[in-house]
C-alpha cells in the first residue's frame, strides 16, 4: 500500500482545486456557529489546521508511525505523512497535496474537505469556492408516523389469548441469500454460511410471531437475493416492527476467535469503530446492488444523522433493548448489548427497525449454537419473546393516550 502511495505522489495527479484562486482562510459554517479557518501554504498545497476544524466539525485526529488517520464523523481516512493522497475503505485517492505535522499540529489538505468530504456526504456539506465557505446542512429529518389504523383481535385467536389489544404485523428480515452468502462461517458446518443461518432462525422466528399472534411478513423464505433497501421497504404503513437477523464474524486472521456473543443494533450514526466495523460489512452487499440508488462514495450519507430526537428512533432503541435482554439471557456466549450504527437495511424502513447479531461464526462455541436447531429454536423463541414485549408496551402507551 505504501509503494502505491507513493508512486500517485510521484504522478501528482492534480485535482480542480486549481481552477480557484488559493484562499487565505475559509469560512466554516454549522448550525452551532461558524469560524474562520486560515489556510496554510507552508508545505506549499493549500492545508487546514485539524484543531480548528474540530472545533465546529466531527474531525479527530490520530497521528501513528508514517501514518495520521484523521476520522471524519467516524470514517477513518489514513494518510501517509507527506504523500499527495490518502486510502479510505481500500482506495488510494489522490490529492494535489498531502496530509502532514507541523509544530506539533496536524494539517489536512484542503482539498480533502472542500471536494473529497461534500461528495461523500452529499447530504451533509457543500463548499463554495468562491465564498471560501464550507458549509453543513441543515437536514430534514426522516419523521416516522405512528401506526394508527390498528384492528382489535377477534376473540379466540391467537393474539386474543396472547393478550394484545391490537393487531401487529413483523417483517423479519433473514440477512443476505443468494449471490450473497453474508460470512462464510468458519466454524459453521462445511457449506453453511451466515444466510443458511439466518433464514433457519429467521423461519423459526416466522413460526413463534404467529403463535403469539403476531402475523409475519417475510422479506425471503429462500435462498434468493433480496435489495437491502427493498427488504425495509416492506416495513410501512401496515406494519409495526423490523427484524433482521445476521450472524457476525471478524477476520480470522487477528486471532479473535474467543469472541462470542448476541448484540442488537439499531440505527444511528456508528458510535464506535466496532459498530462502525460491523456496519462496514453488514452493507458490503450493496457492493452487489447495481439497481440500489446510492452513490458508490456515499456508503453513509449523513440523512439519519438528525433522527437522536426523533421518535423512532427512541422506539427502535426500545425494541433493541428488550430483545437483547431476552436473546442475551439463552445465548452461551456473552451479552454484547445495544449499540447504534449505520445499517442500510436499515434505512429505508419507516418503523422501529433493528439488527439482530445472533453471535459469532468465528467463535467454535457460538458456530456450534446457531448451527443446532436447539440453538436456533431458543433464538428464535427469545426474538419472539422481546418483540411481543415492545409490542405490548406500545399498545399500553397508546391505550393511555400517550405518544409511543
Ligand atoms: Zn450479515
Amino acid at each position: 500500500m505504501i509503494r502505491l502511495v507513493l508512486a500517485l505522489t510521484v504522478l501528482g495527479v492534480p485535482g480542480n482545486l486549481t481552477e480557484h484562486p488559493v484562499p487565505t482562510s475559509i469560512v466554516v459554517a454549522t448550525t452551532r456557529g461558524q469560524l474562520e479557518v486560515p489556510v496554510s501554504t507552508e508545505m506549499g498545497h493549500p492545508a487546514l489546521a485539524v484543531p480548528q476544524l474540530s472545533q465546529l466539525l466531527p474531525v479527530t485526529s490520530e497521528v501513528s508511525g508514517d501514518w495520521v488517520t484523521i476520522a471524519f464523523a467516524q470514517q477513518p481516512f489514513r494518510f501517509l505523512l507527506g504523500a499527495a493522497a490518502f486510502v479510505y475503505q481500500g482506495r488510494v485517492v489522490p490529492l494535489v497535496g498531502g496530509a502532514y505535522v507541523s509544530r506539533d499540529t496536524v494539517f489536512v489538505p484542503l482539498q480533502w474537505l472542500t471536494e473529497y468530504i461534500p461528495r461523500m456526504f452529499s447530504e451533509g456539506y457543500r463548499y463554495d469556492p468562491h465564498a471560501g465557505r464550507f458549509e453543513e446542512s441543515r437536514l430534514t429529518p426522516v419523521v416516522t408516523q405512528p401506526r394508527l389504523n390498528y384492528r382489535a383481535p377477534a376473540p379466540g385467536s391467537a393474539a386474543a389469548r396472547e393478550g394484545f389489544r391490537m393487531l401487529h404485523k413483523v417483517v423479519v428480515d433473514a440477512g443476505h441469500g443468494g449471490r450473497k452468502p453474508g460470512n462464510l462461517g468458519k466454524y459453521l458446518p462445511r457449506n453453511v454460511h451466515e444466510k443458511h443461518i439466518t433464514l433457519a432462525i429467521a423461519r423459526r422466528l416466522e413460526d413463534e410471531l404467529e403463535k403469539r399472534g403476531v402475523s409475519v411478513v417475510m422479506t425471503r423464505t429462500a435462498d434468493v437475493d433480496v435489495g437491502l433497501a427493498e427488504r425495509a421497504s416492506m416495513c410501512r404503513d401496515e406494519c409495526d416492527v423490523f427484524v433482521s437477523i445476521h450472524v457476525n464474524s471478524l477476520d480470522p486472521r487477528t486471532g479473535y476467535e474467543n469472541v462470542a456473543g448476541f448484540e442488537t443494533y439499531f440505527l444511528d450514526d456508528a458510535r464506535t469503530a466496532e459498530a462502525a466495523r460491523v456496519a462496514a460489512m453488514e452493507n458490503e452487499d450493496l457492493r452487489y446492488e447495481g439497481d440500489v440508488a446510492l452513490d458508490e462514495d456515499d456508503p453513509l450519507s449523513f440523512i439519519y444523522k438528525d433522527l437522536h430526537s426523533n421518535e423512532y428512533l427512541r422506539q427502535s432503541a426500545e425494541l433493541a433493548d428488550v430483545v437483547q435482554g431476552s436473546g442475551a439471557a439463552v445465548h452461551p456466549g456473552r451479552d454484547r448489548g445495544v449499540s447504534q450504527a449505520r445499517f442500510a437495511v436499515l434505512k429505508a424502513a419507516r418503523r422501529p427497525a433493528i439488527l439482530v447479531e445472533t453471535g459469532y461464526a468465528t467463535n467454535r462455541g457460538d458456530a456450534r449454537f446457531l448451527s443446532s436447531a436447539t440453538g436456533q429454536q431458543k433464538l428464535a423463541e427469545a426474538i419472539a419473546d422481546g418483540v411481543v414485549k415492545y409490542l405490548k408496551r406500545y399498545e399500553a402507551k397508546v391505550m393511555a393516550g400517550v405518544e409511543p
